[in-house]
Parts: structure tokens; C-alpha cells; sequence
């Protein structure tokens, strides 16, 4: 066997993962950061959100 990985499909673009807005201020989140053990914020905006926004 030899390297098999994707390139045998249909050959669609890989979907982009949309950003989901702020459950706090609407604001798309593109990324979610631990700045705390405890908490979990938002970027850019910077509210707290849950680790698992964006999953
Ligand atoms: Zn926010």
C-alpha cells in the first residue's frame, strides 16, 4: 500500500468552517482562546463563550 489519501473523490472544494456569531454581542467568532484555566473567550470581541463554540 502506498500513500492513499484524498484525491479519489469528487474533487469538491474542502468546506471552510463558518464562522458562528457570539452568543454575547452577535460578533462572527473565528477563533476561540483560553486565556484562564476557567473560562474560554471569543475573538476578536472577547466575550466569555464556551470552549465548544466552535465545534
Ligand atoms: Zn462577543
Amino acid at each position: 500500500m502506498t500513500g492513499v489519501e484524498s484525491g479519489d473523490g469528487a474533487g469538491g472544494p474542502p468546506p471552510e468552517p463558518e464562522p458562528r456569531p457570539c452568543p454575547h454581542c452577535g460578533v462572527p467568532v473565528t477563533a476561540v482562546i483560553q486565556l484562564v484555566p476557567t473560562a474560554h473567550h471569543a475573538y476578536p470581541c472577547g466575550c466569555v463563550v464556551p470552549a465548544d463554540l466552535l465545534e
